[in-house]
């Protein structure tokens, strides 16, 4: 076994662009299998999957199937109504997910949107709606090509699955009818839109750049390199503070610098995104769960773990991650996307996915349609079918984006293991066909089994977790160390090898310095929550246009309490069998025994929203009391960052 901190990048070209250091595999070579797979069959059979049924958006007269519509079926004639961004949000999640599962309803469906796609091309290159060809600025008409950027992707996945000429031809032809678009037609500056809707295709004008540098390499046109300096120069042009104040863009432009990378060949653009990445972190990700508070916006003040984060954020940021790790061979990204989709997400769903909501938050023991402290006012946390528009059409692709982050094949034409999930992979490298079975209930345990057949030998890149304290890896009998430092290991492997890897973890407690210094309790990657007693109630019941019924629920932790961490205290760790979801409080796979003290006057405060976490030590009352928790991921109600009274004392680290 030998040790690397990066996989190694291909040979660098004088000039052009830089190949990638490792591609994810496209979608459908990793069969998701165990707790990853009942994701997905959850999802599938969920209100995602009925959306058609359920979204206004949807109907089978939008723009997106029926190019020529004038109007939305209420009769509103507004672009935005008509078509936009909903429809490719929920076709680009349909298509990943049918691509992952093979589901034949929403191939089908996704059949019907390709069709459309072609039948509507013009001579320029353009596809798709008449109403986002000419909409209202102050510049007069101009396209609105934002919901053609997220297009994009799902015709870079239809050319990776069927590799049809014809995808390629549609894809070039459109960014071709961008670059040739005047300067005045081409993305108004945000402030001369006349609608909000407008204006997204200003802040996030970098987003399909990925895809232009893939049609770049396919077509050698160079074309392709002006379209993406000018869109840089768009993205140039406006102070971005005030941009990525938001959730989601911040989610999608901090990896925009480094894709300059590719054609500068200077690593400091990709710097850059670190730096912006890691600043913005520091100041407003001061909390467990891998996310940030910006509930809809950061706003001064409000970085406590109370504040939340939308749902729309988490996937685009997986998405983002990905692309990181790709171009610069780092494992580092991968330990974010797994701690937001292992902690996150699964809260952003109710554990049968028939509904969502759209805020998230670390410490937050109710979830309902009322006010709170958060920048967006009204029903944000209640769980529904029906509601949160963006992020109900775009959550599809969460699960598919992870499958994405799991394997990679690297630029030597070996294959890395990048984030764990039990799977199945099948692949054809340079040389020869790769099956894989990866077997374990990684995160719940840290213990991975790679069972390997192949056509021939290969180097396998295993990735070593920033949290990991050591442990071993055993091939063919032999045993070795694995280093506690994150990075990769590479194995010689061949057909018929079994590889056994144990990670060592030990409970930990992870501090916030800015919050206060308060604490969450860590194990792995996973984070832990208070394990509250949830009470859910129906608070609404909704008919789709099917007639099919949708709850929506409330959810309150019964009898919440809000106590301090007895650091000096030991924590034990209870495990039990992972079945069926294990994102719910009474499957949780794993619970810890820890202790506590109440601190009075820390509770509910103003807007229905818990208190900031109190400076410690507290003042406590009482005697010692015993505190369970349970992952984080498990939890819709939760607390998960505490004051703390006393040292720790057990071997755990802080
Ligand atoms: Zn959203």
């Amino acid at each position: 076994m030998k040790f690397s901190e990066k996989i190694p990048p291909a040979e660098r070209p004088a000039g052009g662009i830089l190949p990638p250091v490792m591609t994810p595999l496209p979608l459908g070579a990793v069969k998701p299998l165990g707790w990853l797979g009942e994701q997905f069959r959850l999802t599938v059979n969920g209100y995602f999957s009925h959306m058609e049924d359920i979204s206004f958006f949807m109907r089978e007269d939008n723009g997106w199937l029926v190019p020529g519509a004038k109007e939305s079926p209420d009769g509103n004639p507004s672009y935005a109504r008509i078509a936009w961004e909903e429809q490719m949000y929920w076709l680009r999640g349909a298509y990943k997910l049918a691509l992952v599962t093979g589901d034949e309803k929403l191939t089908a469906i996704c059949d019907k949107y390709f069709d459309a796609f072609f039948a509507s091309r013009r001579p320029d290159g353009y596809f798709g709606p008449d109403c986002l060809y000419a909409i209202d600025s102050e510049n007069g008409p101009v396209p609105d090509v934002w919901p053609h950027f997220v297009a994009a992707e799902i015709l870079s996945d239809l050319y990776d699955a069927t590799k049809d000429e014809r995808v390629l031809d549609l894809l070039h032809g459109f960014f071709t009818f961008c670059a040739d678009l005047p300067e005045d037609k081409f993305i108004p500056p945000r402030d001369r839109h006349f609608r909000w809707q407008g204006v997204i295709q200003n802040d996030r004008c970098c987003d399909a750049v990925p895809v232009i540098h893939k049609v770049f390499r396919l077509t050698g046109d160079e074309k392709m390199i002006e379209l993406c300096r000018r869109l840089e120069t768009i993205n140039d042009r406006e102070p971005r503070e005030k941009i990525e104040a938001h959730v989601v863009n911040f989610a999608e432009r901090f990896r925009y610098p480094a894709q300059r990378y590719p054609l500068s060949h200077d690593p400091e653009d990709f710097e850059r995104s670190r730096r912006r990445y890691e600043s913005h972190i520091e100041k407003w990700g001061q909390m467990p769960g891998g996310l940030w508070a910006a509930d809809e916006n950061t706003r001064e003040g409000k970085t406590d773990p109370r504040q939340a984060t939308e749902t729309c954020a988490m996937s685009e940021a997986v998405k983002s991650f990905t692309y990181l790790a790709s171009l610069s061979g780092e494992s580092v990204w991968s330990d974010r996307s797994e701690r937001i989709m292992f902690n996150s997400y699964p809260a952003s769903h109710t554990p049968d996915y028939t509904g969502l909501h759209y805020l998230t938050a670390d410490n937050q023991p109710t979830l309902d349609a009322l006010d709170h402290d958060y920048d967006n006012k009204g029903m944000m946390t209640r769980y529904s079918a029906f509601e949160y528009r963006c992020c109900q059409h775009n959550t599809g692709m969460a699960w598919p984006n992870y499958v994405s982050s799991t394997f990679a094949e690297t630029a030597d034409g070996s294959l890395a293991a990048l984030s764990f999930a039990p799977c199945e992979v099948d692949y054809r490298l340079p040389s020869g066909r790769v099956r894989i079975v990866e077997e374990t209930d990684y995160p719940f345990v840290t213990d991975i089994s790679f069972r390997i057949f192949s056509d021939s030998p290969f180097s396998f890149a295993v990735r070593i977790p920033s949290w990991c304290e050591g442990g071993s890896a055993v091939l063919r009998g032999e045993r070795s160390g694995i280093p506690a430092r994150p990075g990769f290991m590479f194995f010689d492997v061949a057909d018929g090898d079994t590889l056994d890897i144990s990670f060592k973890a030990s409970v930990r407690f992870d501090r916030y310095p800015l919050n206060n210094d308060c604490v969450s309790v860590g194990l792995g990657p996973l984070d832990f929550s208070l394990k509250y007693r949830e009470k859910w109630t129906a608070a609404e019941i909704r008919t789709d246009r099917a007639g099919r019924e949708w709850t929506d629920w409330d959810v309150e932790a019964e009898d919440p309490i809000f106590p301090a961490l007895d650091l000096s205290s030991p924590v034990t760790v209870k495990r039990k069998d992972v079945t069926g979801n294990p994102f719910t409080p009474d499957s949780a796979p794993v619970e810890l025994s820890a202790s506590g003290y109440a601190v009075p006057g820390w509770g509910m405060g103003e807007e229905n929203t818990v208190d900031p976490v109190p400076p410690s030590p507290p003042a406590t009352e009482g005697g010692a009391i015993p505190l369970r928790l349970v992952p984080l991921g498990c939890m819709r109600v939760r607390l998960s960052c505490f004051p703390h009274v006393g040292e720790p004392n057990f071997g755990g680290r802080s």
